[in-house]
């Protein structure tokens, strides 16, 4: 059986062998930069001139020659002043300086600033507390970006920093590519709409509604598919139908019990499977194949198990098609409260919950009662992560945990 790292590898290996069709389009972020936020870029962002556009002041106070400051006590003539937006119409000759605010340009001739709270006036004159250095408290222009130079490049994830990066440059109208569409089919005949009355060993839909937020917080589209009986025809249709989109995702009916007829189903139409499980509990009978050109990804019905398995295996699949590099996970670090052990050798991931009161991070378990716990999930906000190799950890020891996505 595969190991979640080898099943991983095997998904960015079919799924960057098969790039698809991977369309691109242009998002205004001026009229909606909440619409690019999270999407990837598809060209290069340059600077349209240099950044900053002219040598820029760090601080309040004079600019001025540094060599006429080169010991404490400098008096120098008080010519003028440059603030943001205005600059100083003029140049610094020896022995003068300019008032100068934080932002604002340094004129021709001068190459530091002084700080105002080392400064003193005395009629016409500033008096110098301290030596001043070339350069000081001044970026040059063009040493953040040189005009031409890319400031975003293609492939980047678009968050808040790269797009006013974009937006500083003027580069409103972004190509970045187009979120990938990914149908939801969720399976199982005890399952009904989350809005419909369920009978007494009926359960709602929760996989519907968790599985389209991880595909839009991994990148996609979600398009919902709805529920589909446990009966091949129905099977099928439902596949077929979800097959139009980027990529499909089942959950519910991969186990080997008399109902579980994804494979089966899936085989019908032709599929290739790459896996039909892996070593981790829960999510053991995850699936992934390629059917009439699309990814598919059996997951296990179990909400639990749905979930973490999407977090590993299909959420690296969005990002890809979504033009990103699929990202490792999450893995950090954190010192394990009290010791776990598991008797099962595959890599176990227990809701969990990190907390960083007393500053390392500490991580507990959650009481839960198996992969139908929501709830442990919900109480948390990372699982714990036992690996197969080794299935007691100890209090204290530092353990992986991998963060819910939207946690981080
Ligand atoms: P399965 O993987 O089809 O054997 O499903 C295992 C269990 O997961 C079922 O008995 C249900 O309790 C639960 N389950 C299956 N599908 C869903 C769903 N769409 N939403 C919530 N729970 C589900
Ligand atoms: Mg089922």
């Amino acid at each position: 059986m595969l190991s979640f790292e080898a099943a991983r590898a095997k998904i960015v290996e079919i799924v960057g062998a098969r790039p698809g069709a991977r369309q691109t389009e242009i998002i205004d972020i001026s009229e909606n930069p909440a619409r690019a936020l999270g999407r990837v870029l598809a060209e290069d962002v340059a600077a349209d001139r240099n950044y900053p556009p002219f040598d820029r002041s760090t601080r309040d106070g004079y600019t001025l020659r540094a060599a006429d400051a080169a010991q404490a006590g400098a008096r120098l003539r008080l010519i003028g002043e440059s603030r943001a937006g205005v600059a100083f119409d003029g140049a610094v000759a020896a022995g003068e300086c300019v008032h100068i605010l934080t932002g604002a340009a340094v004129p021709q001739g001068a190459d530091a600033v002084a700080m105002q709270e080392y400064a003193r006036a005395d009629g016409d004159f500033i008096v110098l507390e301290r030596a001043a250095a070339p350069g000081q408290n001044v970026v040059p222009a063009g040493a953040e970006s040189r005009s031409g130079d890319v400031m975003v490049a293609s492939g980047a994830r678009l968050g808040y920093a790269e797009l006013a990066l974009a937006a500083q440059a003027g580069r409103t109208k972004l190509r970045v590519h187009r979120r990938p569409t990914v149908a939801i089919l969720s399976t199982g005949d005890e399952v009904v709409g989350v809005n419909d009355p369920p009978g007494p060993f009926q359960i709602r839909n929760s996989n519907s509604i968790s599985l389209a937020a991880q595909v839009t917080l991994a990148g996609g589209e979600p398009v919902a598919q709805g529920n589909a009986r446990d009966e091949i025809g129905e099977l099928r249709a439902r596949i077929e139908q979800g097959l139009a989109s980027d990529m499909l995702v089942l959950s519910g009916g991969v186990s080997v019990g008399t109902y579980d007829l994804v494979e089966q189903v899936l085989r019908d139409l032709g599929a290739e499977f790459f896996f039909d499980s892996v070593a981790i509990r829960p999510g053991k009978p995850a699936v992934f194949g390629w059917c009439r050109g699309k990814p598919v990804f059996g997951l296990p019905g179990n909400p639990v198990s749905t979930m973490v398995t999407f977090e590993l295996f299909v959420a690296p699949a969005i990002e890809m098609l979504s033009g990103a590099k699929a990202r490792r996970p999450a893995f950090c670090k954190a010192k394990l409260a009290h010791a776990v052990s598991e008797k099962t050798p595959l890599a176990h991931f227990l809701p969990a919950r990190v907390s960083w009161a007393g500053g390392d991070p500490v991580v507990e378990t959650i009481a839960w009662q198996g992969s139908g716990d929501i709830g442990a999930v919900a109480r948390g906000n990372c699982f714990l992560v036992v690996r197969g190799e080794r299935q007691r950890l100890e209090a204290g020891e530092w353990v992986d945990v991998l963060p819910r996505r939207e946690m981080l």
